[in-house]
């Protein structure tokens, strides 16, 4: 067991631990969010034949080498092809079609000019100029190349590879199952929100707030309930969330005093604990143990410190299990505009909203960056991280950092 580990140490411990899930097939229409479980290889040229990008002509371009205004040249327009339409016809010396944005280049041809370039009739087209043959077609797979991959395994299936599937006529795509979590409430104090608390009691705000994280962290949230403070009473909601869940999320009980049972409820469980204490602020209060390779991930019940830990460790984790090929986040430079007036003497998150203008990246953060306020966290979309023994940061200073 390791105590007071670097949070990028215990990230990479669990990421050591998890597989993805299970995979199944799911309609395309219900796929966006998921994550891609087989790479997709084309199995189609698109466009599927050598198309015309405009309404015009379609003809040969030898035939209007010598054109120009003086001496424009007419040709006989053979039929019209509409987009859906096939050809019947090949174009020969002195002939053209009419075609439409979409439709297949006829036999013969090899040069599409919009109309608004020609002067023509029902039978005829006139040119006024050379046109280099190739000009305006889109050919056979310049889109995509049969045999080319186009999205990897582990891939978000976002709106492009939703279409770009489709467009292969892959209906049931291969993903991964939405992992389910539990999450479990620990702390005699706390009532359901939508209780009135009695003297003493405070309403179970970390349950919604990680049922929220996990939701957009595209898993499915399974609420385990709230635990008192006794031992056996979060062991036995933990073996449950076992059960049922690919891995459970407690808050509270993890700090160091005489109520603080969850890591002995962990071994109780039947866990291996692995780590105890994180060198990061705030979020340091945290346990992470396995059984039979189903994580256990204890926060604090400090709100902003278990949504912190959660993110710079759990996240990453839950996105593993879901199937990311690349679940650590990319660290970015941001500028810290107001700094940051204390000492950081472990390494410290700041919470903020990512502002753009200016063409730089800064992170707008809150004054409040306190473990126990969670109305702080409202609105914020990324996180800069202070390195262990920094002073003051100053106004203006450059930190790492990444989106959420
Ligand atoms: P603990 O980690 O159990 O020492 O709790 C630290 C602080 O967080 C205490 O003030 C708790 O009352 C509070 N707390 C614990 N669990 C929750 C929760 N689910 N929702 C809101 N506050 C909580
Ligand atoms: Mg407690």
């Amino acid at each position: 067991m390791i105590k007071n580990a670097d949070y990028k140490m215990a990230r990479q411990c669990l990421l050591d631990i998890v597989v993805p899930v299970s995979q199944e097939r799911v309609r395309i229409s219900c796929c966006g969010g998921r994550v891609l479980a087989e790479d997709l290889v084309a199995a189609e040229n698109i466009p599927p034949f050598d198309r015309s990008p405009y309404d015009g002509y379609s003809f040969r371009a030898m035939d209007v080498a010598g054109a120009s205004k003086e001496t424009p040249v007419t040709l006989q327009v053979l039929e019209e092809i509409p987009a859906g339409a096939v050809p019947t016809v090949t174009v020969t010396a002195g002939t053209a079609v009419k075609i439409l944005t979409g439709a297949p280049i006829p036999q013969g041809a090899d040069a599409v000019i919009p109309f608004e370039k020609t002067q023509f009739t029902e039978s005829t087209v006139t040119i006024f100029g050379p046109v280099k043959s190739g000009s305006n077609i889109v050919r056979t797979g310049e889109d995509v190349r049969q045999g080319q991959v186009l999205i990897r395994a582990g891939q978000i299936i976002d709106a492009g590879s939703a279409g770009t599937l489709a467009s292969q006529g892959v209906v049931e795509p291969v993903v991964y199952r939405r992992p389910r979590v539990g999450i479990l409430s620990t702390g005699s104090e706390l009532v359901e929100a939508g209780e009135i608390p009695g003297p003493g009691k405070i309403r179970n705000s970390n349950r919604h707030t990680l049922e929220a994280a996990v939701m957009s962290a595209g898993c499915e949230p399974v609420y385990l309930g709230l635990a008192g403070d006794t031992t056996e009473g979060i062991a036995s909601r933990m073996v449950q969330g076992w059960e049922i869940c690919d891995l459970v999320i407690s808050t509270g009980g993890v700090s160091v005093g005489d109520y603080d049972l969850t890591p002995d409820a962990m071994e109780m469980a039947g866990a291996t604990l692995m780590i105890q204490r994180l060198t990061m602020k705030p979020g340091m209060a945290c346990a992470f143990g396995a059984r039979e390779g189903k994580l256990i991930c204890a926060l604090s019940g400090n709100p902003s410190s278990s949504l912190t830990t959660f993110y710079a460790v759990v996240l990453p984790v839950l996105r593993k299990l879901a199937g990311w090929q690349d679940p650590i986040p990319q660290e970015i430079d941001m500028v810290i505009p107001s700094g940051f007036g204390k000492k950081s003497r472990e390494t410290r998150f700041l919470r903020g909203t990512l502002d753009l203008s200016g063409g730089c990246v800064k992170l707008i953060t809150p004054k409040e960056q306190g473990n126990v306020v969670l109305s702080s966290t409202i609105g914020c979309n990324a996180m800069a991280i202070v390195p262990a023994g920094t002073d003051k940061v100053e106004p203006g200073t450059v930190l790492k950092g990444f989106v959420l």
